[in-house]
């Protein structure tokens, strides 16, 4: 059905430019492959007024598959889309309950941080898990025993500050960007405990008792919130590191996911990290997944936690079954938010040219998922038959171990990129 109606879609395209006012509007925007809202013999061409760069991003809204029903909420929410707020040291923009309303487990943060530039020190009531986008960074932290942990972190390093511990990011000479992920949809980095604003709003005679200082001493603290600020670079971490009378932590709160071997798929390959392996991440699992072009992250539900999922490159879509009549088809890309509640059914399709890759995040100390397949392979054949109507060479390849990621099928054809 995906690639036929792929198909369709162009087609419709190349004869939607028969109407004059759709061929002017998509010429003057320079978008002469904008989708039409066609499918099959369903839908019509859409004349505009358009938003031809969000048609082109969304194909499965525009038209969606037949098979879609009911009334599924958005699980979608681009970065794009967040308000950023522009500091002097880097930027931040936020996805939480208030810009996806179904994301009541989990929010996020995409963060840039220019050389030198710092996050104010401070804490919050959410554990916060974090990948190092791009660049690189210094993270400081103590935990609840005076325990120092000082770590550069680089691409494709994670880091795990635990609720309540106080902790501080500085970028290094080439500035850095970075995703944070919190246990709470609610969750917002524009009120968290800023170590600034707690002095700004002390007793100065306070101040000075709990510090055994003279007054005078707090005369220059900042009267508003740092929050993100430049700053020079750091030393190196050795001239940077403060010696603990106290021993280290004892589970490092950095990862080096890429040193990791990944489980390899026929349609690409995933990292698990959870507790058990990155034994801080107490309280976050995630999955680090690469799916192949033509590949397909296996149909799979998880049984104990949402999913909130971050695109870091390549396109796809993926299908949520929510029971009942309900099954809605959402379109990614890098940089977006997607979103499964528990226990709906879904994949996701790499439907564009390029590897897709992108992030799996549960509030659960170990990663857990059902995967359909596996299912059907495991039990009584005649029971499958039964309910599927399958041949019995077709139960007979089901496989007994997950797939995670499937290749592209061999019988199909494999469907062209999207339009755009
Ligand atoms: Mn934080
Ligand atoms: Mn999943």
């Amino acid at each position: 059905m995906n690639p036929m109606s792929r198909r369709t879609m162009l087609a419709a395209t190349a004869a939607g430019g028969a109407l004059t006012a759709s061929t002017t509007l998509a010429q003057g925007a320079g978008q002469g492959d904008v989708p039409q809202p066609i499918r099959g013999n369903t839908g019509g061409t859409d004349p505009g007024p358009r938003n031809a760069a969000a048609d082109r991003d969304n194909p499965d809204l525009l038209a969606p598959p037949p098979t879609d029903a009911g009334d599924i909420p958005n699980l979608k929410w681009p970065f794009s889309l967040s308000h950023n707020r522009l500091q002097d040291g880097g930027w931040a923009r936020q996805v939480t309950v208030r810009e996806l309303p179904v994301s009541k487990a989990m929010a996020g943060v995409d963060m840039r941080l220019n050389p030198g530039g710092i996050r104010e020190l401070h804490w919050h009531k959410a554990d916060e898990w974090s990948l190092m986008l791009n660049g690189s960074a210094r993270i400081t932290c103590i935990d609840e025993n005076g325990r120092n942990f000082i770590a550069d972190v680089k691409q494709g390093d994670l880091w795990y500050f635990s609720s309540g511990l106080p902790h501080s990011i500085q970028a290094l000479q080439d500035g850095c960007e970075f995703l944070l992920v919190f246990d709470d949809g609610d969750f917002s980095e524009d009120n968290t405990f800023l170590i600034s604003q707690w002095f700004a709003h002390l007793p100065k005679p306070v101040l000075a008792k709990n510090f055994n200082e003279p007054e005078s001493a707090f005369a220059n603290i900042p009267q508003k919130q740092l929050y993100i600020f430049a700053a020079p670079v750091p030393p190196s971490l050795q001239a940077d590191t403060v010696a603990d009378p106290n021993g280290p932590v004892p589970n490092p709160f950095v990862f080096r996911m890429m040193d990791m071997q990944p489980v390899k798929c026929p349609g690409g390959s995933v990292r698990i990290v959870d507790s058990q392996v990155f034994k801080a991440s107490a309280r976050i699992a995630a999955a680090f997944v690469e799916i192949e072009p033509g590949g397909m992250r296996e149909l799979h539900w998880h049984p104990l936690a949402d999913e909130w999922q971050y695109y870091i490159s390549g396109r796809a879509r993926m299908t949520v079954f929510a029971s009942g009549n309900n099954s809605r088809t959402f379109d990614y890309q890098a940089g977006d938010v997607g979103y499964v509640p528990r226990a709906m059914g879904h994949y996701i399709e790499n439907t564009g040219d390029a590897p897709v890759r992108y992030l799996e995040m549960f509030v659960a100390p170990r990663y857990t998922d059902v995967s359909l397949a596996q299912w059907l392979a495991l039990i009584p054949p005649e029971l499958v038959k039964q309910h599927l109507h399958l041949s019995d060479t077709v139960i007979g390849r089901l496989q007994k171990q997950k797939q995670l990621v499937v290749g592209s099928s061999q019988s199909a054809t494999s469907p062209p990129a999207q339009p755009g």
